[in-house]
């Protein structure tokens, strides 16, 4: 193993993730190479000394002020630009309030147009058709060649046209 192959696989030495034989190689390596053998050394301090250093914690207040912080410096950047950030809310809500209103008109206008006004529905009681069976009409216009289709029909609204012929009778 040369000094160039050393560095390349010393990150993963120092994690204890290279293989066992170029765990070995490399410290065979670091045996006869006084300068790799110092790079391990001074590696192996810092991280020591990173790993040491006390953690930093963020004080109780610390995402309060910070969020404080970022509204101030969009409103200087707002500032900045020209443009008041009151302003542009309130131009972003005018533009959300008209699409609402233009959504609901929209709904409304096509509710509106779905209604379909219908003149009003009245009943009446039918006026009762005057029967061709109570006047000579009926022997006028059967002809004499089909004498079939006439006779069901009389047949079959026989019982009905002699009910109410008795019923005006008994008037
Ligand atoms: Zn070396």
């Amino acid at each position: 193993m040369d000094c160039r192959e050393f560095r390349e696989k010393h990150g993963l030495y120092i994690d204890e993730l290279c293989s066992d034989l170029d765990a070995f190689e490399m410290r065979s390596h670091m045996r006869f190479c006084p300068e790799c053998d110092r790079h391990d050394t001074v590696v192996r301090r810092g991280m020591l000394l990173v790993r040491n250093l006390p953690s930093i914690r963020p004080s109780p207040q610390f995402q309060a002020r910070l969020y404080d912080r970022i509204r101030a410096e969009s409103l200087n950047r707002a500032i900045a630009s020209g443009t008041s950030p009151r302003l542009t809310q309130w131009v972003s809500l005018a533009a959300a309030v008209a699409v609402l209103a233009f959504g609901v008109a929209r709904i409304f206008a096509t509710r509106q147009a779905d209604i379909y006004r219908m003149a009003p529905v009245v009943a009446s009681k039918p006026l009762r058709a005057s029967s061709p069976f109570g006047t000579s009409a009926l022997v006028a216009t059967v002809p004499t060649g089909m004498s079939i289709w006439p006779a069901i029909v009389m047949a079959s609204q026989a019982p009905s046209h002699l009910a109410a012929t008795e019923l005006a009778s008994e008037r």
